[in-house]
């Protein structure tokens, strides 16, 4: 087993499949339809079973405020705004970011399996949840996958001190031949704000320079404070050049001009939050088939090289084991479906609140 059986007192197991039907009706109680209901849930339960906490259902109450304020559309019109065999442009009419991001990537898969390459760029849409989502469906069609999101400010770029940058994620995936596929789901900041949101549950600290002051630009670890306008988050590499800040800064900035700009979206300051009327947040997605640009088989055989070859460099002595991105998601998800998915006690009573609240069954 990857993860231990017993769990620390402060969480509970719960089956993957009664989460997953729980989290479905909350989303059809708000009048969510069942096919977007069910795509929304396996989005934030597989952040869950992958071990990303963060973007679990630790998220569901936003969601839900979201909805109960309006500022989500749950019966949206996602038009096709421009078209080409390789590429197109959605609208989401302000729909769930998931369903619109599912929509988008199913898409790029199509036009990838016709002409070799798909992109979809999506505008008007909301937070989608984890990119590695969207990257892996493209995997499951033996495809490369590419999902990039903006996000609501929260990060100071390099030499600024405030919230102005997303945490805007970048997820890449790959098959790989008898093994895990490869798969990449990064914030492009030190760390998700999700993650401060964990420490801020359990009233800890964060454990690292994630964070600086608005007003001071010292490094803070308080997580009220970070999710405060008195804090912002720091780019990957962190506050300094020297240690390459200025390069995550670089990649948040890319996504906004991929997932944003180019699909006649907003970007970085502009973009809005859950619960914001019209937050027009931005997707990219894009598929490629190997088979397009060689031989399918010698590319997954390729892959499988390429893993196994990074797992038996030569090993720093602080280190375990090498790892490759997405194999530690993949056995933290069989080993939850086995023992199921801890859930933050705190997180699970609220759960329960909002089941109590919206007439559905508790957890
Ligand atoms: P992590 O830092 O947890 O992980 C980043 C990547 O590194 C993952 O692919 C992970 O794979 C891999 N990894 C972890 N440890 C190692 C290792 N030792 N060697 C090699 N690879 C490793 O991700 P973040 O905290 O940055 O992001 C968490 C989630 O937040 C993502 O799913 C992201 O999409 C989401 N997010 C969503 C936003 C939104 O607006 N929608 C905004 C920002 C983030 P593995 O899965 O195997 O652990």
């Amino acid at each position: 087993m990857f993860e231990k059986t017993t769990v620390d007192e402060n969480y509970i197991r719960v089956p993957r499949d009664k989460l997953f039907n729980f989290v479905v009706e909350v989303f059809k109680r708000l009048d969510v339809p069942e096919e977007d209901a069910k795509i929304v849930a396996d989005n934030l339960i597989m952040a869950d079973m992958r071990g990303i906490e963060s973007h679990g259902v630790q998220r569901l109450k936003r969601y839900v405020d979201g909805i109960e304020k309006g500022a989500v559309n749950v019966h949206p019109n996602i038009k096709v705004v421009k078209e080409s065999p390789v590429f197109a442009v959605l609208d989401a009419d302000e729909a769930l970011g998931q369903v619109a991001g599912y929509r988008g990537m199913k898409l790029a898969i199509e036009k990838a399996k016709n002409t070799g390459v798909g992109i979809v760029g999506v505008r008007n849409s909301n937070h989608y949840g984890i990119a590695g989502y969207y990257a892996y469906m493209a995997v499951k069609e033996d495809l490369v996958g590419i999902s990039m999101t903006t996000s609501r400010p929260l990060v100071a770029h390099t030499g600024a001190m405030e919230k102005f940058m997303g945490t805007s994620p970048i997820a890449v995936g790959a098959p790989v031949e008898n093994d895990y596929p490869f798969l990449l789901d990064m914030a492009t900041s030190v760390v998700p704000s999700g993650k401060v949101e964990v420490y801020r549950r359990k009233n800890k600290p964060v454990p690292g320079e994630w964070a600086i002051s608005t007003e001071t630009g010292e490094v803070i670890y308080d997580p009220n404070e970070i999710l405060s306008p008195r804090g912002t988050i720091l780019p990957l590499g962190g506050l300094r050049e020297i240690t390459g800040g200025h390069k995550g800064y670089g990649l948040s900035a890319v996504v906004d001009i991929l997932a944003g700009i180019l699909n006649g979206a907003t970007w970085s300051r502009h973009v809005g939050g859950t619960s914001d009327k019209h937050s027009d947040v931005g997707h990219f997605f894009m598929a490629i088939d190997p088979g397009a640009f060689g031989d399918k088989e010698e590319f997954k055989k390729n892959m499988k090289k390429f893993v196994d070859e990074l797992r038996n460099a030569k090993k720093h002595p602080k280190f375990k084991r090498i790892w490759v991105h997405g194999e530690k998601g993949f056995l933290t998800y069989e080993t939850r479906l086995k023992l199921g998915v801890p859930i933050y006690r705190k997180v699970y009573e609220e759960m329960n609140e909002i089941a109590k609240r919206l007439g559905v069954p508790t957890l």
